[in-house]
């Protein structure tokens, strides 16, 4: 089966909570988040 990965751009709020539903949609799929600041949010 092919895996599906995501890449997500930021990850304050929009950046996290994109990555939060998708993982909640497909457990199974790689997330990877790039933040250029030293924090990420983590209440998405
Ligand atoms: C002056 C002001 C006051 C506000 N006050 C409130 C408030 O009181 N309450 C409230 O709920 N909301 C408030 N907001 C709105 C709130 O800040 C935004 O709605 C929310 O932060 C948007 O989140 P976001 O993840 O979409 O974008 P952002 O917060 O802009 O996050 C984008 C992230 O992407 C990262 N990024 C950008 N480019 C790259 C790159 N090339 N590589 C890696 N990382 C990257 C950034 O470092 C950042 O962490 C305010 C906004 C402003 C401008």
């Amino acid at each position: 089966m092919e895996h599906q990965r995501l890449v997500v751009i930021g990850g304050n709020g929009g950046g996290m909570s994109a990555a939060a539903q998708a993982r909640r949609g497909n457990p199974d799929l790689g997330i990877a988040v790039f933040e250029r600041g030293p924090h990420v949010s983590y209440a998405a």
